[in-house]
């Protein structure tokens, strides 16, 4: 049988990531429950109408997408479309090479869209050295790793590795104090803000409305990438629209509350088109690239609701899988449950469809999440659809189980020769018993006890 990533992973994880992984996913778990609770007079409502306002946006997409150009051109912004990776890659690298020439510098902003792409592989193959700008992604970057969290890349490094990294790379005498790591950060990163030519940025939300680009931050980063240098160029995913200004404000809110429970995020940059005649700061030109890679035939099966997604990274936050097995268990760019229903739908059931087992359904994922994707029923319905493809082969020989379950003489027979089974080879063996110890039988026989008191 093959070997699912999560069992694999769990194997070889040392003891100090999963540590880091579960004390910052239970800091975030509860910050963003105290934060909803005092935010919001009733959070389950407003989860409710976010959730029909991203509702709204798949039903309407192609003509709110059709807005958002028309007005983001009328801002001076230039779009592009992009109906896979390999056209995205290929549209920035030839804005850049249009830009500045090989050997330049390109400051990136955190992006997962542009992580699902792999753009910084296609902006090194074009003989351009893009450099990671937020904190947690340029250490991603240094150590040649891959970022875990979809908002915290290195939650599975403590502050000591970090310091070993930012020790080897020069950036300073090794120092476990979060200011000091941040001010070495900071000093190598300002001197590449000011020679780039190039910034590249993700995006949070844009408005079908005003064609505006918003992008929420804690660091200052992506300020600095996308006003420094002479060109920007924002990659967005073309679910991340909205469709009017009024409906950003409880976005950001459930946003910040969910991600980190901030009542709102450090820097809040609305992004109208390059800068004008009259502005000191700003970009000469901005380009929107809007990435499909497979969300249009996403919208039209069973797991539509994934795309209500707003990245907030609660649902990883909260699951027992994730926190044990760490985000890079599931080998994809998503992580979590988010990755795991994501994962597939984008790329394929044959392909990734073995990541709907990294669930326990326990249905936590779903009481999280700020726009109520029902996470637990697609995974149900991924399960089926990769067991019948077979992708996930079944790893419990359920005929046999019923055949014994269902007589009460030979459930009993089978009590009496279980502890024997340990000792036998057996499918479960191949899976998560082969690398695991399985409990030893704890107290007394309940069945014997219970004859021996009530006859
Ligand atoms: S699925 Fe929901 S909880 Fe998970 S990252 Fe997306 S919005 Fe957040």
């Amino acid at each position: 049988m093959k070997k699912g990533r999560v069992e694999v992973f769990a194997r070889t994880v040392p003891q100090s990531t999963t540590d880091s992984v579960r004390s910052a996913t239970a800091h975030y778990t509860v910050a963003r429950r105290n934060t909803l609770g005092r935010t919001f007079d009733d959070a389950d409502d407003t989860r409710t109408k976010a959730a029909a306002v991203k509702d709204y946006v798949l039903d309407n997409l192609g003509p709110l997408l059709e807005q958002l150009e028309a007005q983001c051109k009328a801002n001076g912004i230039h779009v592009h479309w992009a109906k896979d990776a390999a056209e995205a890659n290929q549209v920035i690298v030839d804005i850049c090479k249009a830009s500045a020439p090989p050997g330049a510098t390109i400051v990136k902003a955190k992006s997962m869209a542009t992580e699902e792409i792999h753009l910084n592989r296609h902006l090194e193959e074009a003989g351009y050295h893009p450099v990671e700008t937020d904190l947690g992604e340029y250490v991603v970057q240094i150590d040649h790793d891959t970022p875990s969290h979809i908002v915290a890349p290195i939650i599975h490094k403590n502050r000591k590795q970090i310091a070993k990294s930012f020790e080897r790379e020069g950036l300073g005498p090794y120092s476990e104090v979060p200011e000091e790591l941040a001010m070495q950060a900071r000093s190598k990163l300002r001197a590449d803000f000011m020679k780039a030519d190039i910034g590249i940025s993700g995006v949070n939300f844009a408005i079908a409305e005003t064609g505006r680009i918003v992008l929420n931050e804690n660091e200052g980063n992506n300020r600095l990438s996308t006003t420094a240098p002479r060109v920007h160029i924002a990659l967005m995913g073309i679910e991340k629209i909205l469709p009017r200004e009024a409906d950003l404000p409880v976005f950001l809110r459930l946003l910040a509350s969910s991600a980190t429970g901030q009542v709102l995020v450090s820097y809040i940059h609305m992004i109208s088109g390059p800068r004008r005649a009259d502005e000191l700061d700003g970009p000469d030109q901005v380009h929107l690239v809007l990435l499909d890679n497979n969300r249009s035939g996403v919208i039209n099966g069973p797991y539509r609701e994934i795309l209500r997604c707003i990245r907030c990274g609660a649902c990883l936050n909260v699951c027992p899988v994730y926190r044990q097995a760490t985000g890079h268990a599931y080998g994809t760019v998503y992580s979590g449950p988010l990755g795991a229903v994501l994962g597939p739908a984008l790329e394929g059931v044959e392909k990734l469809g073995d990541l709907a087992k990294a669930s326990s359904l326990c249905g936590a994922c779903e009481e999280v999440c700020p726009v109520k994707i029902p996470i637990p029923s697609m995974l149900l319905k991924l399960r089926d659809e990769a067991y019948r493809a077979g992708v996930i082969k079944e790893p419990i020989p359920w005929g046999t189980y019923a055949f014994g379950a269902t007589s009460a003489g030979r459930w009993r027979t089978g009590l009496k020769l279980l502890p024997m089974a340990s000792h036998l080879p057996h499918p479960m063996k191949w899976g998560w018993s082969e690398f695991r110890e399985p409990p030893e039988k704890e107290g007394r026989d309940f069945r014997k006890w219970w004859d021996e008191n009530h006859k």
